[in-house]
């Protein structure tokens, strides 16, 4: 009985949709642009927190956010909030966006689709003639990659408050510049404390990002709605023992710390195997080797190690046993063990609600949508302390990210700024 009624609603709403138009060649000279604001040559990228690359990328993404008029704030820590006001501004503004900083040789998508492709979804969703009730503002964030400050998310950490403006100061490069030197360089200064959010800021945020793994493409499907993101933990680990000749030091007697972070490296693989959760991956990304010498035995290894499931527990338990593995190594082997962590975060669960949005956006265009984890972590996870929060995936090619050969081509790309569009046209009422 109720069904004219709705059909009716659905009707207009699908007119609305059907005028979303995404200008994928503007969108795609847009990517190619960015890309060249990088310290190797295309089709690498790499650009670094702070650096006169990143400074050039921000020059440009501001620009191109004046042109579609929206109104510009950059916090202390260099996070930048362009918004198109909506009719009550009182209500807390659907947020989306990403990041634009790039590790040492990574591709031209990571970070970039959910930023570009957000000021292109606005962009459309304005052509549209469409005017949203909240504000939507875009977030290209500062620093989500870790690589200057051994710091992830930075600055999405700072906006829930997980990072403190003290801890914040305290940052310091492999060079010695600390965080404040180096901001300060690319013109952003002021009290870090300004950058934490206030409960309400914001009432919704949704990220679009390449999924960085090959479910979707092998599955090919079009669209990934994130339901949950694991959260990573990560720490550096030194090994300390007793250095020496390598030909004169008689086995029973070493105290080889190489030896012993190799049995711990494989300790690790072991415990994430077997820990009975599909989701557990830890991996040892860095390996040092003191004072590497050919016929010098290690005194010192440091490695770093990350840690990661959808669930804490797991992810927990893995850690925990791993502190007593290593625990039991050095004593065994006499060696001594010094942590450094650098992050523990919980996994964040994403709003039903936002999920819901993404499928229907995709029923509506006609894309293939599956519901999945991120098994890399986002900013979303830190906005999702501030505001209901979910994820677009797009596929990317077999997976790849963090290298240049990284790739989503120009439709999946517009597919997913489609359903990003619709979807904020939904949470902005
Ligand atoms: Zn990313």
């Amino acid at each position: 009985m109720n069904r004219p009624l709705i059909s009716t609603t659905k009707t207009s709403t699908d007119i609305a949709i059907v005028n979303i138009e995404i200008n994928s060649d503007r969108l795609q000279e847009e990517i190619e642009t960015l890309a060249n604001f990088s310290e190797v040559s295309a089709p690498a990228v790499t650009r670094v927190l702070f650096s006169d690359e990143d400074v050039a990328a921000r020059n440009f993404l501001r620009d191109r956010c004046r042109e579609v008029g929206l109104e510009i704030r950059e916090d202390p820590i260099g996070n930048m909030f362009a918004t198109w006001p909506g009719t009550d501004r009182s209500l807390g503004a659907v947020g989306t966006g990403s990041h634009t900083d790039a590790i040492p040789n990574a591709g031209k998508y990571d970070g970039v689709v959910g930023v570009l492709g957000g000021l292109e979804a606005i962009r459309a969703l304005k052509e549209s003639c469409y005017q949203p009730r909240h504000d939507i503002t875009l977030i290209p964030f500062t620093a989500e990659e870790p690589t200057r400050f051994n710091a992830g998310c930075l600055g999405s950490r700072m906006m829930c408050g997980a990072v403190t403006p003290e801890k914040a100061l305290s940052l310091m490069d492999k060079e010695g510049v600390c965080l404040d030197e180096w901001r300060n360089r690319a013109g952003y200064s002021g009290d870090l404390a300004e950058v934490q959010c206030r409960e309400g800021d914001f009432s919704a945020f949704v990220e679009l990002h390449i999924e960085q793994g090959p479910e979707l493409e092998e599955a090919k499907e079009d669209i990934g709605a994130v339901t949950a993101i694991a959260a990573p933990a990560g720490y550096g680990l030194r090994i300390l023992g007793e250095g020496g000749h390598a030909g004169a030091v008689l086995m029973p007697k070493r105290q080889d710390a190489f030896m012993g972070a190799a049995e711990i490296a494989l300790a690790l693989e072991m415990l994430a195997k077997n820990s009975g959760s599909p989701d557990t991956v830890a991996t040892i990304g860095v390996v040092e080797v003191l004072p590497g010498a050919i016929n010098g035995i290690p005194n010192e290894t440091r490695l770093e190690i990350d840690v990661r499931d959808i669930s804490l527990e797991s992810r927990d338990k893995v850690l925990e046993d791993f502190r007593a593995k290593v625990t039991e190594i050095c004593e065994r082997r006499q060696l001594r063990q010094v942590w450094t962590e650098f992050n523990c975060d919980p996994p964040a669960t994403c709003a039903p609600h936002i999920v819901d949005a993404v499928e229907t956006a995709s029923a509506e265009f006609g894309l293939k949508c599956r519901r999945m984890v991120s098994r890399a972590y986002h900013d979303a996870v830190f906005m999702a302390r501030l505001a209901p929060t979910a994820m677009i995936f797009i596929p990317c090619y077999k997976g790849y990210s963090h290298r240049p050969d990284e790739y989503s081509s120009p439709q999946e790309i517009a597919n997913g700024v489609k359903v990003l569009a619709h979807t904020l046209k939904t949470l902005a009422g």
